[in-house]
């Protein structure tokens, strides 16, 4: 069992984005010091956080000096190598877990995972090699997505196919990468459960927003979500399967697909993060503990804090030049803004997220 940290202590997180920057600004709030440990220059979480170490995840020395200098480890992104994890693990306690970072980095690992566990997702079929683009029953009418395995988010490492042809040339355009080819989902609308776990196996899990995409990359969400009492708890169940066979420690998020069925909804799993989630950052300003605050309670072994909602929510993306428009969602009432600082504003970057606060309609 890890040991509780205490105030004053230092959480070292790999990965310096918005994400660490928001994890950093929660461990401040509960008194904590943070280390970020980022290949870049000038990330967001640099600006907020006690340290901060420029370095590449292959970089051995600065890893060892890093991982001496914190408490415990924690990531922002599901992307860091497995052999960075293994190298700061051999001096501090490393969460979520190496396995929960293994099982999610590859979709085809995650599908197989999710099988096992009997829960139900896109058809799919594994595109390894020249072959496998013959016989492929997923490609339909409807059309299929061929997937990277691996390195693929927000819609990076994605292309839709109609037929043959086009999946061959898919297949080129991802440099011949091993992949999946998914089956076109009739979704009626994206949800996800965010909710954290801790090493007790204690968890809390946020109410599941619905999510809306654009050009694959999230563009709003928004609490309360359309789904029945049943369809909610089926979703919270879902994610507590995973969490407790990854044996899970922090915040978790699990995207799903609502797919109508007559006058029943059902849910296929579209994808794991192992890691706070763009979907829960309405949390910062509609729950008493949001999820940042969560994931560093847990990782900390501390006691979770509430997850229950204060107020409905709409929290929309700054995405690219959208970044132009705070200063008009800073004039918007009962509107709260966050800016990540970034240095350049470029196509399908997140510049940052507003969210939109209204009165409770639908408690839990
Ligand atoms: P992903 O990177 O897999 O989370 O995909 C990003 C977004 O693309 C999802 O949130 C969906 O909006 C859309 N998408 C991904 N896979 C599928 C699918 N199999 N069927 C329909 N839409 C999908």
């Amino acid at each position: 069992m890890m040991e509780p940290l205490k105030p004053g202590d230092t959480i070292g997180i790999l990965g310096g984005g918005q994400l660490g920057r928001m994890l950093a600004l929660s461990a401040a709030q509960l008194g904590l010091r943070s280390h970020i440990y980022c290949p870049e220059d000038d990330c967001p979480a640099s600006h907020v956080s006690t340290e901060f170490t420029k370095a590449s995840y292959t970089d051995d020395h600065n890893l060892k000096q890093f991982a001496s200098s914190v408490d415990r480890i924690t990531f922002e992104f599901e992307n860091i190598p497995l052999q960075t994890i293994d190298t700061v693990a051999q001096l501090k306690a490393v969460c979520p877990s190496r396995k929960a970072l293994e099982v999610t980095q590859d979709r085809l690992t995650e599908k197989h995972f999710l099988a096992s566990l009997g829960i139900q997702t896109a058809s799919f079929a594994a595109i390894d090699a020249e072959a496998d683009l013959e016989a492929c029953p997923h490609l339909t009418s409807a059309g299929a997505i061929l997937k990277t395995r691996r390195f693929g988010y927000d819609g990076k490492g994605q292309v839709r196919v109609k037929d043959r042809a086009q999946l061959q040339n898919a297949w080129n355009e991802i440099s011949k990468a091993p992949a999946i080819l998914e089956e076109i989902v009739p979704f009626k609308f994206e949800i996800s459960v965010v909710g954290a776990r801790t090493q007790s196996g204690e968890t809390a899990f946020y109410d599941p927003p619905l999510n809306e995409h654009r050009n694959q990359i999230l563009f709003r969400s928004t609490v309360p979500s359309p789904i029945s009492e049943s369809t909610r708890a089926q979703a919270l169940e879902i994610a507590q399967r995973i969490a407790d066979q990854l044996d899970y420690v922090g915040i978790l998020a699990v995207e799903m697909f609502v797919i109508d069925r007559g006058s029943e909804h059902s849910l296929l799993v579209n994808e794991i993060a192992p890691r706070v989630h763009n979907t829960g950052h309405w949390t910062l300003d509609a729950c008493v503990a949001s999820q940042f605050e969560n994931h560093i309670r847990a990782v900390c072994g501390w006691p979770l804090g509430t997850t229950e909602r204060t107020a409905d929510a709409e929290m929309t993306n700054l995405i690219g030049t959208d970044f132009e428009d705070w200063c008009r969602a800073a004039k918007s009432a009962n509107t709260a803004v966050h800016l990540y600082g970034k240095n350049q504003v470029r196509p399908g970057r997140k510049m940052g997220h507003v969210t939109k606060l209204t009165s409770l309609t639908k408690g839990r």
